[in-house]
């Protein structure tokens, strides 16, 4: 790769290519996740990069490259998920990577293509060879198929992955994001008896039970706010995302299903709130309201809770400082790999250039000030590391 490559060059390269989830409804043409890695390790190789780890059209591993001494006396890991959300409904065209008022379009612009050019960029223009010496290693990771359950974040943190500070590149308006929310998806369905839609005494209608399930569900989640409040995080909260049922508008509902977004708070094991789900389903078929219910949980995922007070977030604050682009730290709602990452790292912060509220839009977009700034970020921040790590003898 050209070092100079700018962050707007690598872009426009990875949106060209689509890395749709493969576990989203698509056509197989879009799912090019492996495409989208061997880009990467092209660009990573070229830097010095060694490639412990590919993903490709059959073997579903991520992308895991380092560069440093064999024995390294630290670590510091950078992990971008390659994947991105569908693009059915897209009002801009998704792969065209269009540059306009300043900004780049496509689907991944900002999540999470966009934070992984940044790095890539970075990467491009610093000494890295400054490193070596001092016994750091870089790795970057390309983690497959986050958006839909963080699938390769579990992958490596069962492979035995550590690392002494991690960076989960995720378009955070270039602000350190120390904790975030758990994420519990589940399904429920109830079951009813179908009747003639004259006759509904001789049934019993599926939809008019799930309605009291989902009032059941929010007076659960209004008393778990009351109990936890207070937090920095705010409050858990509770999405009912999808809902099917019923037939037929002459026939009694015999069956109707919900899909449910549960953000939990920490303190909030997944076991429990199985265990109260469970008990609301059974309180329902005792209650004679419904027949019977079935409770699939579609992922568990813990928060993230790291700390403000941390050498790693320093180190970040004040790259961005000298730089010239102050930034904050925060804690948010939307979940990343760091929930499931975190544990495997002694510091570990969310960060990267672009706007979560562009993330998943029909018209996704970075700003390409974000992009640069981002780049400029990171890229000192990588040159400064040897400043904390003298040279051995030294
Ligand atoms: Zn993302």
């Amino acid at each position: 790769m050209n070092p100079d490559a700018t962050a707007l060059d690598i872009l426009r390269q990875l949106i060209a290519i689509p890395s749709v989830n493969p576990n989203f409804t698509q056509p197989e043409d879009l799912q090019g996740e492996h495409r989208v890695a061997a880009i990467v390790a092209g660009i990573l190789e070229d830097l010095g990069f060694v490639i412990d780890s590919l993903p490709t059209e059959s073997k579903h591993c991520n992308l895991v490259a380092r560069r440093g001494p064999a024995q390294p006396r630290f670590t510091l890991t950078f992990e971008a998920h390659l994947d991105t959300v569908g693009v059915k409904g897209m009002e801009i065209a998704p792969f065209a990577a269009e540059v306009r008022g300043g900004r780049v379009w496509g689907r991944g612009a900002s999540d999470d293509k966009g934070p992984l050019a940044a790095l890539l960029a970075a990467l491009g223009g610093a000494k890295l060879q400054d490193l070596e010496p001092r016994g750091i290693e870089i790795k970057v990771i390309g983690a497959i198929r986050e958006e839909s359950g963080n699938e390769g974040a579990e992958l490596l943190r069962n492979t035995g992955f550590e690392t002494d500070w991690l960076v989960v590149l995720e378009p955070t308006e270039l602000n350190v994001i120390v904790a975030h929310k758990g994420a519990f998806w589940f399904r429920i369905d109830v079951f009813g008896s179908a009747a003639h839609g004259s006759c509904p005494d001789q049934g019993l209608n599926a939809i008019e039970g799930m309605m009291e399930v989902i009032r059941e569900l929010k007076l659960r989640v209004a008393v778990a706010a009351r109990r936890i409040s207070g937090s920095d995080l705010g409050s858990p909260t509770l999405n009912i995302g999808t809902i099917q049922g019923g037939s037929s508008l002459n026939i009694v509902a015999p069956s109707c299903g919900i899909e449910v977004d549960r953000r939990t708070l920490p303190g909030e094991e997944p076991d429990e709130l199985e265990r109260e789900m469970r008990a609301v389903l059974e309180a329902q078929v005792e209650r004679g309201i419904i027949r019977s219910w079935s409770l699939q949980v579609i992922k568990s995922r813990p928060p993230f809770l790291g700390s403000p007070h941390t050498p790693l977030v320093r180190a970040l604050e004040n790259a961005a400082g000298a730089v010239g682009h102050p930034i904050g730290e925060q804690t948010v709602s939307w979940y990343s790999d760091a929930g499931v990452l975190s544990p495997c790292s002694r510091n570990t912060v969310v960060f990267g250039p672009g706007s979560i509220s562009e993330a998943h839009t029909s018209r996704e977009s970075i700003s390409i000030d974000q992009l640069s700034a981002g780049t400029a970020v990171l890229r000192r921040f990588i040159e400064e590391l040897p400043e904390a790590f003298p040279a051995a003898g030294q």
